[in-house]
């Protein structure tokens, strides 16, 4: 019969991969609530009205990445392709939002895009949403705590972080005119995606990788120009503030992000040390859409981070990926000793619950047991024996001799198991 196998674009993460992941998702938790953020879990599926009312209709998101399908009842349904609009949903839908609210969620996403290194189908994103609080030192916070995880994840020096402010929705709409003035008179020199974006959403051509493009776009108009006071003034007093907290950061008036909710303050942070695919985690100001959702004005900011992209920098960094080896090997030759065996490991395991423990199962030989115990990488055995059984002991076997010493082996009542284990794991 013929195999069937994943679909495209769509990974197992293996076991030699998870401690890595567990290494991420604990630190990134662990970072969070020192902020005193609260997670928050979410549908993977929402109705497709609502990323197209908040994304946008015009993006590549939308467009083009959706998986959207009926369901049995005709609705159509989206299996969510980032993390804010659901989450600005609930939020509006259970009342989160009398007082300042901070939230995250993590998990996966869905987008159809061509995968390759760095870029998947189904790929995870931790998400961070602030809402409530207008003010700079808010935008300040986010981005301190990005800052934080990656200090924490050994990456800070990896990261750069760039930074702009797209304004408000006028002074976007101001700035898209003249750029569009600009560069109808040079469509000719511009690549085909740009020229396609000119008409449907023209900011995304400052985005735009063609080097050509590029060089049009040093005569034209620029942003910082249109925009208004009060996202200047936040703009300049959120650079002192993370001045005056140390964080080095680039203003790259071109940076305007996919996706239609945005004002003001934009960010990512990116890496060089991942070729094409280097933002890692990318964010910015949408104090328009809670409002735009049906919920009352709010202002909000929040970011999101590649899970994949950080493992792929964690693993590029060295960082640990095998599984630990188990601490104890449990072998019992014998339906009696099998018995004991399994209660007493049971016992054991509430005793040190920290203990890796592999019971050896499926029967087989006492040398069988034992030569599975030797190539588990377990430190120490654990022995029941006929002998064992006669004598209600068992035998504690260190599995790694050091420095070609005979391995140690001692044979203890059942009620010193535990004493004589911690004894024999002890560095
Ligand atoms: P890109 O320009 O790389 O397509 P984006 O602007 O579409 O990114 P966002 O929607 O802002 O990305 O998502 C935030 C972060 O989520 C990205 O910076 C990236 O780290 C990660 N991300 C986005 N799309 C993917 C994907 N298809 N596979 C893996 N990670 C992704
Ligand atoms: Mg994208």
């Amino acid at each position: 019969m013929s195999e069937i196998t994943a679909i495209r674009g769509m990974n197992d993460i293996l076991p030699s991969e998870t401690a890595c992941w567990q290494f991420l998702e604990r630190t990134v938790a662990a970072v969070l609530s020192s902020y005193g953020y609260d997670e928050i879990r979410l549908p993977l599926v929402e109705k497709t009205a609502l990323f197209k009312r908040s994304i946008g209709e015009v993006t590549d998101i939308v467009e083009k990445e959706m998986y959207t399908f009926d369901d049995r009842n005709g609705d159509s349904m989206t299996l969510r392709p980032e993390g804010t609009a659901g989450c600005v949903r609930a939020a509006i839908q259970q009342g989160l939002l009398n007082t300042p609210q901070r939230l995250w969620y993590t998990g996966p996403m869905f987008r159809y895009e061509r995968p390759q290194k760095g870029r998947q189908r189904q790929f995870h994103q931790t998400g961070v949403e602030a809402f409530g609080v207008a003010t700079p030192d808010m935008d300040a916070e986010l981005i301190l705590l990005c800052a934080q995880i990656w200090r924490q994840l050994g990456l800070l020096d990896s990261m750069e972080l760039q930074l702009n402010s797209i304004g408000s929705a006028e002074a976007r709409r101001a700035y898209r005119e003249a750029l569009v003035d600009f560069l109808q008179a040079r469509v000719e020199q511009l690549d085909e995606d740009s020229q396609r974006r000119l008409h449907s959403n023209p900011l995304r051509i400052l985005d735009s990788k063609n080097s050509q493009t590029q060089s049009v776009l040093d005569d034209g108009p620029s942003l910082e120009d249109f925009l208004d006071e009060e996202a200047s003034a936040d703009f300049a007093r959120l650079c002192e503030l993370l001045q005056a907290a140390g964080i080095q950061y680039v203003v790259n008036r071109r940076l305007v992000r996919g996706l239609d909710y945005y004002n003001k303050t934009v960010f990512e942070w990116v890496t060089r040390e991942l070729g094409a695919q280097g933002t890692v985690c990318a964010g910015g100001r949408y104090d328009g859409l809670v409002g735009q959702l049906g919920g009352k004005a709010t202002p909000a900011i929040g970011c999101a981070m590649g899970m994949e992209r950080l493992v792929l920098l964690l693993l590029e960094h060295g960082q640990a990926t095998a599984p630990p080896a188990a601490d104890v090997y449990v072998v019992a030759a014998g339906d009696a000793a099998q018995g004991i065996a399994l209660a007493a490991t049971q016992a054991l395991r509430c005793q040190q619950p920290q203990l890796r423990i592999v019971q050896h199962t499926g029967g087989g030989s006492f040398k069988s047991q034992m030569k599975k115990a030797d190539k588990s990488g377990a430190r120490v055995a654990l022995i029941w024996g006929e002998d064992e059984v006669a004598a209600e002991s068992v035998t504690v076997k260190s599995l790694r001799a050091q420095n070609g010493e005979r391995a140690a082996q001692v044979t203890v009542a059942l009620r010193e198991l535990e004493t004589t284990l911690c004894a024999a794991l002890a560095p």
